[in-house]
């Protein structure tokens, strides 16, 4: 893969007692910025879900299965939420983007702060009648901490997740990613010990996003040891699938009478599309010709 573009590495080891994802995601933490406008600490917060969430996407089974996350905080940035898939696609919404907060204790973006309390909610349709959903407290608001709690109690899939975003100091992203660590569950109790103390030894991710460590190299720091084998590499990126046809549909979808009524009031509707800033824009016209 190319050193420049964001992309997910999938491995295992330990005779598959683990399974282990990694992603750089620079680029489409960057390309979410710059859609939404967000602050320091919007970026921060948005990428870290991103990054996240891409990776989880890529754990899903089928290329229609879609996955989506929702931080229901109750502080002052609101509620945050991606939609990613099985192909490596992502994309993102934040309620107030540029809300920014003054650093927490450590002098990093505080991110906790910003998130409040509240629930992470993770959302599987597999096409099946009814999607999965599965909702935990936040922990931190940090939102690795919160989807490691999430794996453990939701998933009862114990998991390592760490994520970070690194500004530049013109506020653009200078470097992201993150990866997730899993024990299957016939893993045996001393390499959970091992494991564990490995996981400890990375003290700062952000740290080893900024000496420029690939996925690889962030997965062979941990797993280096444990017999790591990559199996897949698949690129990363921002991306909204919305269009004026799809809009159409949802407007159709909601029945005649409706319609009818939009029409009536005589003024020209506009549907916004959340993940990529889009605004449709229906006029009377329109609304008549469907
Ligand atoms: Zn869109």
């Amino acid at each position: 893969m190319n050193k420049n573009e964001d992309y997910i590495v999938r491995g295992t080891a330990a005779d598959g007692q683990i399974r282990a994802f990694a992603a750089v995601t620079k680029n489409l933490t960057e390309q979410a910025r710059q859609i939404h406008g967000t602050s320091p600490v919007g970026t921060a917060t948005l990428g870290r879900l991103l990054t996240g969430g891409v990776m989880m996407g890529s754990m899903l089974k089928n290329p229609s299965d879609v996955l989506s996350i929702i931080l229901h905080g109750d502080g002052p940035m609101g509620k945050t939420g991606i939609t990613a898939n099985a192909a490596g696609e992502v994309k993102g919404y934040i309620s107030n983007p540029t809300f920014q907060n003054p650093p927490n204790i450590y002098g990093k973006l505080d991110v906790g702060g910003a998130v409040g309390n509240g629930t992470l909610q993770v959302i599987k349709d597999m096409g099946l009648k009814e999607p999965y959903s599965g909702q935990t407290a936040l922990i931190t608001g940090e939102i690795a901490e919160d989807l490691t709690y999430y794996f453990a109690t939701s998933e009862q899939v114990p998991t390592s997740v760490a994520l970070g975003v690194l500004m530049n100091k013109d506020n653009t992203v200078k470097q992201a990613g993150g990866f997730i660590i899993q024990l299957m569950p016939f893993a045996d109790e001393s390499l959970i010990d091992r494991l564990e103390a490995k996981i400890k030894e990375i003290t700062s991710l952000t740290v080893l996003l900024d000496e420029g460590l690939s996925p690889e190299d962030l997965l062979n720091r941990v797993l280096g040891e444990f017999g790591l084998t990559f199996n897949d590499t698949m690129p990363a990126k921002y991306h909204c699938d919305c269009s004026r046809q799809r809009v159409e549909k949802v407007l159709t979808g909601v029945g005649k009478k409706e319609l009818d009524s939009m029409i009536r009031d005589g003024k020209p509707i506009t549907v916004h599309c959340h993940f990529c800033n889009t605004d449709y824009v229906f006029t009377i016209d329109d609304l008549k010709s469907l």
